[in-house]
This record gives structure tokens, C-alpha cells and sequence, in this order.
């Protein structure tokens, strides 16, 4: 088995008094794509914000390889090779597709290596190239999530979260970016998807963790679990 990426050890994450995640743990190992799967509410995000340097965590211990990350800042954790792609996908709208990227290679590490990875993000979204000089509020709403993922990979990361980036996309255009999801993680990328779609989740990803008021509730691998039960776990039936 490969190495342990990231490790979430009995998280727990509050807005004031609302406990938003009571006591989450998960793991990730270098190659795989884990789904943290969960209604509207459940905690996925906010989780994802406890590890990802924009929420300290109230208790609980993140280590990502050998090294604590538990409240470390953001763009200390893109330096360290983990990167987020935030609900809602945002970019900044007024600025063209290009600069949007570049803002993505602004560590140290990644800067060195930016014309490459600027490449590699056309590659893989070829409508982002012939876009690049346009203000990337004209583009479509799928496309300004290609531009937020490949903002992501402007870091050159081992590890990328993607938070619930199907939200609003039609059908064709999620397929798509799923399609290059699995292209990126067969290259080698690690990857934390969230989810509220159970099917894709447990489709796309070879574990799968199922949240329910700020708990785990159910965790295995996605070709074991059943859909059914995932639903009721996800639902608390
Ligand atoms: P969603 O799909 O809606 O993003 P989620 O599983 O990601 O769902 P969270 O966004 O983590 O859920 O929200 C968990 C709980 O915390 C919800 O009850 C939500 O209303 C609450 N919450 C989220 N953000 C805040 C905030 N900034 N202040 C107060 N409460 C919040």
C-alpha cells in the first residue's frame, strides 16, 4: 500500500456554538481519489476548511505525510504540495483567464515551474488556451470551474481537494470535468472529492467517507459499498 497523504485525526470545527463537525477522522494515500459524500449541511465543507488552513479546527490533529499541518495556513499548506479547489469554484471575474491561472503558481516552488504548468492546465482544458486573454467573467459557468481547478494545479500539488465542483453545471459539462478528474489522478495526483451525488461519488473514488451532522457515519471502499446503504447513511435512516 502506498503512503498516507493526509490524515484527519477526531476533527472538530464550530461557527460559535454550532459544532459543524463533531469528531471526523479520514485518511488519504498517495494515488487514490477518496469522496467525503453528504447532504447539504453535514459538515463537509467545513471540514475541508479545518484541514485546508481557512477554519482552525477546535480539537483534532492533521498531519499531511510525517508533518502536523493543524491550523497551518493556507498557503503554507500549497508550498507543502496540498491545494483546495473552494465551493462555488470562484475566480476573479474581472481579471482575463490567464492571470487567473498565474495567480495559482504564486509560491516559491510553484513560480519556478509556472510556464509548465500554465501548458499543462491548457492541455487539459484546451478551451481555457484559446480563452486565455479574455476577462474571465464572459466565460460560461463550467468554464470558470475549469479556470478555479486549473488555478489549483497551477501549485504543482500532490494533493487536491475539489469542493462540490458539479454545483449548478449541466449533466454534459460535469461529465466532463470528471473525465479529466480521473485524467489528472491517473497522472498521479492525489484527490479529495466532495460530494453530494452518491452515484458519481462512489463511481469516481476508491474509498468513499459518508458525513451526517458533522459526523462519519459510514467509510469503505466505494466498489463494496452499496448505493442503498450509502443513502441511508447519508439521509440517517
Ligand atoms: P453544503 O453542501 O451546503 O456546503 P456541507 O456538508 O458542506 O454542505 P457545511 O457547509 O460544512 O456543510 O455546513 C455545516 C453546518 O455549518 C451547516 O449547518 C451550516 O449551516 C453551518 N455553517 C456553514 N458555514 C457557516 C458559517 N460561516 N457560519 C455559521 N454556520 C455555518
Amino acid at each position: 500500500m502506498s503512503e498516507i497523504l493526509l490524515r484527519a485525526e477526531d476533527i472538530y470545527a464550530n461557527y460559535g456554538d454550532f459544532q459543524a463537525v463533531q469528531g471526523a477522522s479520514f485518511e488519504i494515500r498517495k494515488g487514490e481519489i477518496i469522496s467525503i459524500i453528504g447532504t447539504n449541511g453535514a459538515g463537509k465543507s467545513t471540514l475541508m476548511k479545518a484541514i485546508g488552513g481557512t477554519l482552525a479546527p477546535k480539537s483534532g490533529k492533521v498531519f499531511y505525510k510525517d508533518t502536523e499541518i493543524t491550523g497551518m495556513p493556507t498557503h503554507k499548506l500549497v508550498d507543502l504540495g496540498m491545494s483546495q479547489v473552494p465551493e462555488g469554484g470562484r475566480v476573479f471575474a474581472r481579471m482575463t483567464v490567464m492571470d487567473n491561472l498565474v495567480m495559482g503558481s504564486y509560491t516559491p516552488r510553484a513560480r519556478k515551474h509556472k510556464d509548465n504548468a500554465l501548458e499543462r492546465v491548457y492541455d487539459l482544458f484546451p478551451v481555457l488556451k484559446e480563452k486565455a486573454n479574455q476577462v474571465s467573467g464572459s466565460l460560461s459557468g463550467g468554464q470558470r470551474q475549469m479556470v478555479a481547478i486549473g488555478r489549483a494545479l497551477m501549485s504543482e500539488p500532490e494533493l487536491v481537494c475539489f469542493d462540490e465542483i458539479s454545483l449548478g453545471l449541466a449533466p454534459t459539462v460535469i461529465k466532463d470535468i470528471y473525465t479529466k478528474i480521473r485524467q489528472i489522478n491517473k497522472e498521479g495526483m492525489t484527490i479529495i472529492l466532495v460530494e453530494q451525488d452518491v452515484k458519481r461519488s462512489l463511481k469516481t473514488s476508491d474509498r468513499s467517507y459518508v458525513m451526517l451532522k458533522g459526523k462519519v457515519v459510514l467509510s469503505g471502499k466505494s466498489s463494496e459499498l452499496a448505493e442503498e446503504d450509502v443513502k441511508k447513511a447519508y439521509f440517517g435512516l
